[in-house]
């Protein structure tokens, strides 16, 4: 018997996931990939050192997802944060636990993971296929999934017995995933949350002058805060505002309340591991002979990027120890807009969750599953957004297994 053909269409950490669990299957498959090359996304991922999934414990992996996580927990339960370093492992990269509970390959980059994995999609029968840009149709005349693809040789029409879309959300667009599917998913009565950055950073009007000299420098072990949750990590200033880790911790929050008001507040607390009595002890030691600069760096135990922070607030500088303690625990800042798409580091919205079914699958194009940040889920750095990646690549590939056996 003929086997089944599955194309799947994207090849990142998502789409290439689904394809192995469907070659596996000794199932036919071809993966359509718009770039030169696979997964451009999962790689710069790497450059970052691949935080690849998170070892806390399931309950509060799973709460990271807000109203998508009883979705994600049915795909975890299918691929968890142990069955990934399983694989990472399996595909002969060893991994580590970071101090802060993050998962890294040994390697500190996706190229050498990469590699491997293409070379077993390979020796498993998966034909990828770069320059294969899926232009948007799935129906042929008879009703059958024909896909359509722009090739460098003209237009390719496949026939399928099943299709994965793995086209990934909307950041970094230049990296191939620019959320160009969302016209023809629409067209075809898929409902869709209209895309938009996630884990970005924020507008600040900072001084010429503090952004000249600190950009590019972090504000190390700091407390943000924003609408009662505060969360503990390092910022980096950049010319325009503020970035990193804590920051992309709160964007969605924030990115809402900005939508809304036109504005948030984010209160840093410079020194989070001293309360406000302890640090004023500190701060009532005399001054002597330094500058203020000086005097705070050594009694604040503040960074010289911590203190041109204090010192960019209008106004002086509180005198005495309470007022200026309590200063440095809740420096308020002004976040006027959010850096756009190009370069956040995940997007939010995508396919409405209640338009797949349990296994992926679509429900206004039976046959066609769909999996990865495509999906109407967000989450914030720290593994979170690979693990969904995969374990939702899991779900959709097993699922179209699963649905082709069937029939
Ligand atoms: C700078 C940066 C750092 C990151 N670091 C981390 C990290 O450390 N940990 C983490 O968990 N996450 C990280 N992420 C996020 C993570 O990389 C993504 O969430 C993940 O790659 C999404 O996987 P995906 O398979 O859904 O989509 P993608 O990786 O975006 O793959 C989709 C693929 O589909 C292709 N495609 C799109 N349209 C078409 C079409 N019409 N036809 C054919 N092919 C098409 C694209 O070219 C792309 O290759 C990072 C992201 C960025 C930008």
């Amino acid at each position: 018997m003929k086997a089944q053909t599955v194309h799947v269409i994207g090849a990142g950490p998502a789409g290439l996931m689904a394809a192995e669990r469907l070659a596996q299957a000794g199932v036919a498959v071809v993966v359509h990939e718009a770039m030169p090359s696979a997964a451009r996304k999962f790689l710069m991922a790497g450059r970052g050192g691949l935080n690849l999934t998170h070892s806390e414990p399931l309950e509060a992996f799973v709460g990271r997802y807000g109203d998508a996580a009883p979705t994600v927990a049915g795909w975890l339960e299918r691929f968890s944060p142990t069955h990934l370093v399983g694989w990472v492992e399996g595909v002969g990269q060893a991994t580590f636990v970071g101090s802060s509970g993050r998962v890294f390959p040994k390697a500190m980059k996706a190229s050498p993971l990469l590699r491997a994995w293409l070379a077993r999609l390979a020796e498993l029968g998966v034909e990828v296929r770069t320059r294969s840009r899926w232009t948007g149709g799935l129906r042929g005349p008879d009703g059958g999934l024909e896909p359509r693809f722009a090739t460098p040789e003209g237009e390719r029409v496949e026939r399928a017995d099943a299709a994965v879309l793995a086209l990934g959300g909307a950041s970094w667009p230049r990296l191939g995933s620019d959320g160009r599917w969302t016209d023809p998913l629409s067209a075809a009565g898929v409902e869709i949350v209209p895309l938009r950055p996630s884990n970005m950073g924020f507008d600040i009007d900072w001084s010429p002058v503090f952004a000249e000299r600190f950009a590019g420098q972090p504000l190390k072990n700091v407390a943000l805060s924003h609408g009662g949750r505060t969360v503990r990590g390092e910022a980096m200033i950049a010319a325009y505002g503020l970035e990193g880790g804590a920051v992309y911790a709160l964007s969605a929050a924030l990115r809402e309340a900005i939508a809304r008001d036109g504005s948030a507040e984010l209160v840093v607390d410079l020194r989070p591991d001293l309360d406000a009595g302890a640090l004023a002890g500190r701060l009532a030691r005399p001054r002597g002979k330094d500058s203020v600069s000086n005097w705070l760096r050594k009694a604040g135990g503040l960074s010289p990027a911590a203190v041109g922070l204090l010192r960019e607030i209008p106004g002086e500088i509180p005198q005495g120890a309470e007022k200026l303690a309590k200063r440095i625990k809740a420096v308020r800042l002004r976040l006027t807009g959010a850096q756009g798409l190009a370069r956040a580091i995940s997007s939010a919205g995508g396919v409405k969750l209640h338009q797949v079914d349990d296994r992926l699958m679509l429900k206004a194009l039976p046959g066609v599953f769909a999996a990865g940040e495509m999906l109407d889920w967000e989450a914030p750095t720290g593994g979170y957004l690979l693990q969904a990646c995969f374990a939702s690549g899991v779900v959709a590939g097993e699922g179209a297994r699963d649905w082709l056996a069937e029939r």
